[in-house]
């Protein structure tokens, strides 16, 4: 596969020839996928598309080449074997450079394989037009024309979005400068299966018809649930806190702080409010953005079940998060509602518009005993009785029912998170004269998230991620999360002392140095554990760095010759042990 390349370049090269494809109107493109073939059994092709065009649905495999060297015979053959006996109508392959010349001679014959460079590549699919990056979202786009200078063209999902929100609105100037920040990521942020994981739960959502607050392909809902998921830590007071942590930080000594320094540095109080706002809110808003994400397959799966069974009609669909909003206990306007719903939205001309509320699901990322989540739906049940708005459109209490077809209550849906945990194993590798450390990744013990029916109408979906592997994942968001503000802090000029230093590398000393001095200056226990906590995972990552204690339980700072040293024994020189 991916042989004298970075393992992130090829994925990278892959995700783009997949998004590329999915330009195309009735193409559905997919990255690493199975395919079946009577002789060659069951093997992986990295991009599988399918075209449907007036009934005929085509097949295509795209094998991606992201090597410096050209492309040699028998990988053509090897394709054409997997094309020929899976039955699929063409084979590409894509590369940087093209093909060794044997391998051209082999492809002047008539054969259902061919060679094309990335840019012939996408000069096909562009057909005259240009693939361009939405300015707002980032995703690739087909426009007619090349924006002129200093303009940017938009995805259409922005394109309403930019046109229907007035920016002046406070809201939308918070959404957009958090778009901003999410706009640059995909999915490996949160690492390379979760991420495609995640990946893959919102492509199946998104092909049967789930309905996104905003948008309406894979990534830019990907980007849109972290920009709002930013939006929410930034909007709370202690967001703002937070900035100052970056940029003025906690006094650097022990000791009380210099009076002439009381106002460039952060007091004791306000960086323990920042750390404990790290360590609960932040990590809190990325994990539930996340898990949010990986239910939307499951919960579509039970949907699709239910319109088999016929419980549901055809029309039922999935909304997600804030596609739907909720009447709030007291006063005007609409309130966060369950986290998914499962709508039957009835509109005409001629008639007032209805809506029955078929379904709903509670997703944790914690784990909650099954009374506590069935109290929750019956609370987001009552709400939505009492109002609903949906996308633009407002549902009254007398244009909204509830419970599904034949007069049985409402589907309930409650979505937790397995509870295996990573592993703490971890190995040293030598390269170029330093030492890197590798921790190894956790792997889910279940290939898919486990579906439940636990009533006739009810059903528990335990997910294939564990909680301590989206913790981690959501340490990682928040420490990139951190080195994306201090990079923007640092946009217009790095400090003396760290000349040299590109903006990013600023922002990531100063997450790192901030969480340091914290340690320094804690002076609750709590407190000091905590920032150890945030400094310790970020330097050594979630699992080694939540797990390193003392022979009392409690936490110590790691440093890199405590794991040469337990590698060694078992535990560093002071008894410290990863546990
Ligand atoms: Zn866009």
């Amino acid at each position: 596969m991916a042989s004298g390349t970075h393992d992130s370049d090829w994925r990278h090269f892959q995700d783009q020839v997949a998004e590329i494809l999915n330009l195309i109107p009735g193409c559905v493109a997919r990255v690493n996928q199975p395919v079946h073939g009577t002789r060659i059994g069951t093997v992986r092709v990295d991009v599988l598309a399918e075209l449907r065009s007036n009934g005929f649905v085509f097949r295509v495999i795209v094998e991606c080449k992201f090597w410096r060297r050209p492309i040699p015979q028998e990988k053509v053959f090897s394709l054409n074997t997997v094309v020929e006996d899976i039955g699929a109508d063409r084979g590409y392959l894509i590369s940087e450079i093209g093909v060794q010349s044997g391998a051209a001679e082999y492809l002047s014959h008539p054969s259902n394989v061919r060679a094309l460079t990335f840019e012939e590549f996408k000069s096909i699919v562009a057909n005259d037009r240009f693939i361009e990056n939405c300015g707002r979202c980032g995703v690739k786009i087909l426009v007619s024309r090349r924006p002129r200078a200093g303009k940017t063209a938009h995805c259409r999902a922005c394109y309403r979005l930019l046109r229907a929100t007035p920016r002046r609105l406070e809201y939308a100037a918070e959404h957009e400068r958090a778009m901003s920040l999410a706009s640059t990521v995909g999915f490996q942020l949160v690492g390379g299966t979760l991420g495609s994981d995640v990946k893959s739960s919102l492509e199946t959502a998104v092909a049967g018809g789930a309905g996104f607050p905003n948008a309406t392909q894979p990534l830019a809902i990907f980007r849109e649930s972290l920009a709002a998921a930013i939006r929410s830590i930034e909007s709370q007071p202690r967001g703002k806190l937070f900035r100052d942590f970056l940029s003025k930080g906690p006094y650097e000594r022990q000791g009380k702080v210099p009076t002439k320094l009381r106002h460039q540095r952060l007091s004791d109080q306000e960086t323990a409010d920042t750390i404990a706002f790290i360590f609960s809110h932040m990590v809190n808003c990325f994990k539930g953005a996340l898990t949010e994400m990986l239910a939307t397959a499951p919960c579509l799966h039970i949907l699709r079940e239910l319109q088999a069974q016929k419980r549901l009609p055809r029309e039922a669909r999935l909304y997600v998060g804030d596609a739907v909003w909720a009447a709030p206990r007291e006063g005007e306007g609409f309130a966060k509602a369950a986290d998914l719903h499962i709508l039957v939205e009835r509109r005409s001309p001629k008639a007032t518009p209805s809506v029955v509320l078929a379904g709903v699901a509670e997703v944790k990322s914690y784990f909650l005993p099954p009374e506590r989540l069935g109290r929750q739906l019956d609370r987001h049940l009552a709400r939505a009785r009492r109002g609903l708005r949906v996308g633009k459109v407002a549902y009254g209490p007398d244009q909204i029912t509830v419970g599904c077809k034949g007069g049985r209550p409402a589907v309930r849906i409650t979505v937790l998170p397995a509870d295996w945990n990573l592993p703490r194993t971890f190995h040293f590798e030598r390269k170029d004269g330093r030492k890197l450390l590798h921790v190894d990744p956790g792997v889910p013990p279940s290939d898919a998230d486990s579906v439940e029916r636990v009533g006739p109408l009810q059903w528990r979906v335990t997910l294939r991620w564990s909680k301590e592997a989206l913790d981690a994942a959501a340490y990682e968001m928040t420490f990139w999360f951190m080195e994306k503000l201090g990079e923007v802090l640092y946009s217009s000029g790095v400090p003396k002392e760290w000349e040299g230093m590109s903006p990013a590398q600023a922002g990531q000393n100063a997450a790192k140095m901030m969480l340091y001095y914290a340690i320094l200056r804690c002076r609750t226990v709590r407190n000091n554990q905590r920032a150890i906590a945030l400094y310790n995972s970020y330097g050594f990552g979630y699992a080694l760095g939540m797990s390193f204690r003392n022979p009392q339980g409690r936490r110590e700072m790691l440093w890199p010759q405590d794991l040469d040293e337990i590698l060694a024994t078992g535990q560093n020189k002071d008894g410290c042990r990863i546990v």
